[in-house]
């Protein structure tokens, strides 16, 4: 039984961060032209004048969307708005996408019309264009992989790792609202499979269906730094919930956090479905995902430049690494934040 000895390790016990880290250790950069690799929002290559900036993203029927509820012109929508996230979240500006696609027989033509009529209303709106991708089949569902390439300035990118101590955090816009726009499409998904007579009621959800089917990504902030000279000294999109960007940001600075509860802006619809669902708001925001709202932190020095910026909001202060990662609730608790990472190992679909 020669199998026997052949090692076996399961994905899952690495974890997504844990396996990207193994698979890519022996990678140096070794192009001069290679600013930056695996690790951040996305890479940097240096282009003289200025940089070029490419995020890659990857999304799978059954893991990261269902068809069921997810109306195509939508999905083709936001697959290309989220990468479209990561570009922005560089400080810099998307100008290029490839979208590639791996399909089943079960996709008509006309359906896929459908899907690219979604990325070119993000093209159109986001300004940026097709430039090429791949077609190809697949046995089973729709697989697509959009790439953004971008544009920084020398010198203006905000990475992952330059939180600096004392530093501002700040949250752009309100959290919570996808993944709970996610849990209502998923509970009329349940009606439906158990009783298909019965019509599925989102009336009155429409801001937070919105936010999970139809994502926006936050272009309007890098050019409002622009406008006020503002480079974030570290910036990341939130894609997976507030507590894990903020844990690679501390990490990869070197910095530990104190959050502050009253600084998490949740809208009011928000608010009130978590409280439905018997879920704290707050574990929304800080554990739900797809919010595609910027987590960055500023120098203090720069705090007149984010005060009164609409849109904005201070939400605590990075402290050394020892002090650890916390949240200061509403009530003054002191709480340890854990990272919620991603699990989508663990979905046998
Ligand atoms: P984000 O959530 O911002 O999209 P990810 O967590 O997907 O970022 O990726 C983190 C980093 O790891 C990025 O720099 C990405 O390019 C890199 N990465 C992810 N998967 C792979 C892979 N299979 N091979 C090489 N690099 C990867
Ligand atoms: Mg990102």
């Amino acid at each position: 039984m020669a199998e026997e000895n052949i090692k076996r390790t399961d994905v899952n016990e690495l974890g997504e961060f844990g396996l990207i880290e193994h698979l890519t250790q022996r990678f140096p950069l070794s192009n001069p032209s290679s600013v930056k690799g695996i690790g951040d929002d996305a890479a940097v290559i240096d282009n003289g004048n200025f940089q070029t900036v490419v995020s890659t993203d990857m999304l799978v029927e059954g893991i990261h969307f269902d068809l069921m509820y997810t109306p195509l012109k939508h999905l083709g929508y936001k697959s290309v708005v989220v990468n479209l996230s990561d570009i922005y979240a560089m400080n810099a500006r998307p100008k290029q996408v490839t979208v590639s696609i791996a399909l089943s027989n079960r996709f008509s033509v006309e359906a896929l019309e459908e899907l690219y009529d979604g990325i070119r209303a993000a093209c159109n709106f986001y300004k940026v264009d097709l430039i090429g991708g791949d077609t190809t089949s697949s046995p089973k569902g729709l697989v697509i992989s959009v790439t953004a390439i971008g544009q920084g300035e020398k010198g203006k990118l905000a990475y992952r790792n330059g939180a600096k101590v004392g530093d501002l955090i700040c949250i752009s816009g309100n959290l919570g609202a996808a993944y709970l726009g996610l849990q209502l499409l998923e509970r009329e998904k349940q009606v439906y499979l158990s009783n298909p007579g019965v019509q599925p009621d989102l009336e009155g959800h429409d801001y937070l269906v919105g936010r999970q089917l139809k994502p926006e990504a936050r272009g309007d902030l890098i050019n409002a730094f622009g406008k006020v000279g503002l480079i974030p000294t570290s910036m990341i999109d939130i894609s997976d919930g507030l507590a894990s960007e903020l844990f690679h940001i501390c990490k990869q600075s070197g910095v530990g956090a104190l959050l502050e509860e009253s600084g998490v802006s949740i809208h009011p619809d928000a608010e009130v479905q978590a409280i439905n669902f018997s879920m704290d708001p707050i574990t929304c925001a800080l554990s739900g995902g797809e919010d595609y709202e910027l987590l960055f932190t500023v120098d203090p020095q720069d705090i007149d430049k984010v005060k009164y910026m609409p849109d904005i909001y201070i939400a605590g202060e990075i402290i050394p690494a020892e002090d650890g990662i916390k949240l200061n609730t509403k009530g003054g608790n002191l709480h340890d934040i854990t990272a919620q990472g991603w699990k989508h190992f663990g979905n046998k679909n």
